[in-house]
């Protein structure tokens, strides 16, 4: 079993249309485990941090103004493949490709409003995980049901 930690955003427009709930509901129902959650603003610096491999592409400045453009809601999701599991139940970058059932799919039309980031690989996860939340803000608990998400043979 291979433990693993990724941040999801809410970004501004699955907040602002009322989706939260709905999409961190999706997360939730799988089992993975929410270690830190949080309603934030992200400031320009912390925007460029996130999103540094994409500096100089076309939609750079347009994802910048995006994601600091009202509250997302940060979330650590913590499970057995949790960063190849939520990737799946986000769907493809481009909502047009997203197939019913995902996220982007269900909810989304246009790849500049694409309602929800997750990390791509173990790499970003971590670095945006710390750039995201603090120590204190992971929280480590145990819950009486984690046996029935994932048997400790993986
Ligand atoms: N994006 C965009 N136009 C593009 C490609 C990407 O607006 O042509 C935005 C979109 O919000 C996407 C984010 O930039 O989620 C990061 O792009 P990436 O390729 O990393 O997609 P993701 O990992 O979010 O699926
Ligand atoms: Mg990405």
């Amino acid at each position: 079993m291979d433990l693993e930690r990724t941040l999801v955003l809410v970004k501004p427009d699955g907040v602002q249309r009322g989706l939260v709930g709905t999409i961190i509901g999706k997360f939730e129902a799988t089992g993975m485990k929410i270690v830190g959650m949080k309603l934030m603003h992200v400031s320009d610096t912390l925007a460029q941090r996130h999103y540094a491999e994409h500096e100089g592409k076309p939609f750079y400045a347009g994802l910048v103004d995006y994601i600091t453009s009202a509250p997302v809601v940060a979330l650590c999701l913590e499970g057995p493949d949790a960063i190849a599991i939520t990737r799946k139940l986000m769907g493809a970058t481009n909502p047009s490709d997203a197939p019913p059932g995902t996220i982007r799919g269900d909810f989304g039309v246009e790849i500049s409003r694409n309602l929800v980031h997750g990390s791509a690989n173990e790499g970003d996860a971590a670095r945006e995980v710390g750039l995201f939340f603090s120590d204190e803000e992971l929280i480590d608990y145990p819950r009486s049901n984690d046996v029935w998400i994932a048997s400790d043979e993986g």
